[in-house]
């Protein structure tokens, strides 16, 4: 299994959903009818490409995205290509994964891509076998009654079957309005990477990063790494205690910043921004407590909003509450219209409603909405569990499956015990060094809670040590069920983290219930 190619199992549902999908041999289309439309050339339709070439493989598809490229991995922008020995390697939008392989972060499988123009498009008399991409189109419109779409510069489509797959468009902060233009921008596509690669890339740079949560965390460390040695310095201002206070308990969040502090940057939490201005070729921020922070460029990264523009005008049901279209378990919003990726609010069987804004998710959606497309008796329901990680620095790595909110009461088992300053509440140090630690930091709508293990409260953690939480595992609860794990530097154990998911937490229990995860293995 591969994130980027993440198989789905094959059941038997699935085989005899082969034999009636669609023949082999290609019809004869009309003109400007395709059978396959995919709005949005991410990585959401790169997946269900895939799976409807897979049951169909005479399908015609056309691709229609308004970037300049073809589908592409978003997650090495804020990571890998920050850490790339060599600027040819950059440039060639190519990073080295983990396992130390070039890789180009334009997806590629098995199929080819013909990408056409609009004049090109024009010419097709009949939709032949194949998959086409056209770049750099925003479809404006989309009739389901009629079945057909609408391009930017007026062209009428035709569809069998659509797939909206339009992502996410990054949140603005009112506050920064007043700068001057393009001081400040969001950071979403590879063209914004480039933007601020080559702006880092000139030295003695302030650059500001607002927004503690993935993006602007991954950011500030992989900005702080590539500027060592450019006179590069990053602030990261966020609301929140702590780096991805809305995502890890408190005490984490704390350490998680510790650590981000370690790679350079200065991280103002707690902190919002008040007021700006621009003073000759800087951007001064003022904070809420007054204090003045200078930049040469600011980046917002203060989440996304599902991009549902298409959707609304066409009448679709939205979810008011997660934002996004919404799709029942096969992802299917009306007949003949799906939906996958950033943008979905979609039914989970096991967790409930949920959207999630993760590259696996796209992947997985993808492909469920691919193959229901290309198959009408299959009613494929989206049960498979995405997972998602993150790497922040040299001793940061998670990976992580279901519902992770801070909000949630979490149960916490490391390899070391935390050792803590604080008397009363603190428990010293075992001397067994693999013995487990359950470490409730429970704050369930805002009240602190008393679980079984002593209380760890986030203030009392001293964070010098690097080897505090080198390996261990958080449980989110809901309900008493185990909605949620976060697999803190311990790789691999996604399989094992998606069987527990939903499962009844029981005190009693934990230590059959964290075994498949080695805790005690060093
Ligand atoms: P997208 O990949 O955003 O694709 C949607 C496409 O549709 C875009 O190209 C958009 O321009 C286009 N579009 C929108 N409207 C129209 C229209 N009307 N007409 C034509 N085209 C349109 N997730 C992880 O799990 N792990 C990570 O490490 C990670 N790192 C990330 C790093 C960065 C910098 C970013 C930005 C995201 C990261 N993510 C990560 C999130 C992940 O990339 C997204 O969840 C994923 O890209 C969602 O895929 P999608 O297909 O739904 O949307
Ligand atoms: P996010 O939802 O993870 O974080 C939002 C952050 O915005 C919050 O943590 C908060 O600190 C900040 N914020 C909100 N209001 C603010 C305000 N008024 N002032 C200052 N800060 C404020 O979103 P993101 O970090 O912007 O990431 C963008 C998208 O990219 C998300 O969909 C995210 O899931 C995705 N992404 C995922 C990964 C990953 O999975 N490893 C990595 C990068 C990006
Ligand atoms: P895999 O099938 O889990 O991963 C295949 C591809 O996914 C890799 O080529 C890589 O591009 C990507 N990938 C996987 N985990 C990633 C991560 N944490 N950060 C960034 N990209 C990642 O590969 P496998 O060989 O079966 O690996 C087994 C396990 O080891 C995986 O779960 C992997 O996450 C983990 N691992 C992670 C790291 C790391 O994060 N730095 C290092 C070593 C191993």
């Amino acid at each position: 299994k591969t994130k980027d190619h993440a198989a789905e199992d094959k059941s038997a549902e699935d085989e005899a959903a082969d034999e009636s999908a669609a023949a082999t041999s290609a019809p004869k289309h009309e003109k400007d009818f395709y059978p396959y439309i995919l709005i949005g050339a991410g990585t959401a339709s790169f997946a269900a490409m895939e799976a409807i070439r897979e049951k169909d493989p005479s399908a015609a598809i056309l691709i229609i995205g308004n970037e300049d490229i073809g589908p592409y991995m978003r997650p090495p922008l804020s990571k890998e290509m920050w850490f790339n020995e060599s600027e040819e390697t950059t440039a060639k939008l190519s990073f080295k994964d983990w396992q130390g392989k070039e890789r180009n972060i334009i997806l590629e499988g098995k199929e080819k891509i013909d990408t056409v123009d609009q004049e090109a498009l024009d010419k097709i008399e009949s939709a032949e076998s194949g998959v086409k991409l056209l770049t750099g189109t925003t479809v404006s419109d989309l009739n389901v009654a009629e079945q057909s779409i609408t391009l930017n510069n007026g062209k009428v489509l035709k569809y069998g079957k659509v797939l909206l797959a339009t992502g996410g468009v990054p949140k603005s902060l009112p506050v920064l309005k007043g700068a001057a233009e393009g001081k400040v921008t969001t950071f979403r596509s590879a063209e914004d990477f480039k933007k601020l690669h080559a702006l880092v890339q000139s030295a003695d740079k302030k650059i500001v990063i607002v927004g503690g949560g993935f993006l602007g965390s991954e950011l500030a460390v992989a900005i702080s790494h590539y500027g060592k040695g450019k006179n590069v310095q990053v602030t990261q201002i966020f609301p929140e205690d702590g780096n991805m206070g809305l995502v890890f308990p408190r005490y984490l969040s704390k350490w998680t910043t510790s650590q981000v502090e370690q790679e350079g940057v200065v991280v103002k939490s707690n902190s919002r921004i008040a007021s700006t201005k621009t003073t000759g070729e800087q951007v001064e921020l003022t904070l809420e407590n007054g204090e003045k922070v200078l930049a040469d460029h600011v980046v917002v990264a203060v989440g996304i909003e599902a991009n549902v523009e298409l959707a609304q005008k066409a009448g679709l049901e939205l979810d008011d509450v997660r934002g996004g279209v919404v799709v029942n378990a096969e992802l299917q919003a009306r007949r003949n219209v799906y939906c996958a990726g950033d943008m979905t609010s979609f039914h989970d069987v096991t967790l409930g409603r949920r959207r999630v804004e993760h590259y696996d998710n796209a992947i997985l959606g993808g492909r469920v909405a691919g193959q229901n497309m290309a198959s009408d008796k299959l009613h494929k329901p989206y049960k498979h569990q995405s997972m998602f990680w993150s790497d922040l620095g040299p001793h940061i790595g998670y990976e992580a499956v279901g519902i992770l909110d801070s909000k949630l009461s979490t149960v916490s088992i490391w390899t070391k015990k935390p050792t803590t300053t604080a008397a009363g509440n603190a428990e010293e140090s075992s001397s067994q060094e693999e013995s487990v630690a359950k470490t409730p930091v429970a704050e369930k709508e805002g009240k602190r809670e008393r679980a079984t293990a002593t209380p760890l409260p986030a203030e009392t953690v001293k964070v010098e040590d690097k080897e505090k939480y080198n390996k261990g595992l958080v449980l989110y609860l809901k309900d008493k069920k185990i909605v949620g794990l976060l697999m803190w530097n311990n790789f691999g154990k996604v399989d094992d983290a998606r069987k527990i998911l939903g499962q009844v937490y029981d005190t009693e229990k934990v230590e059959a219930l964290v075994k498949p995860f080695g805790i005690h293995e060093e």
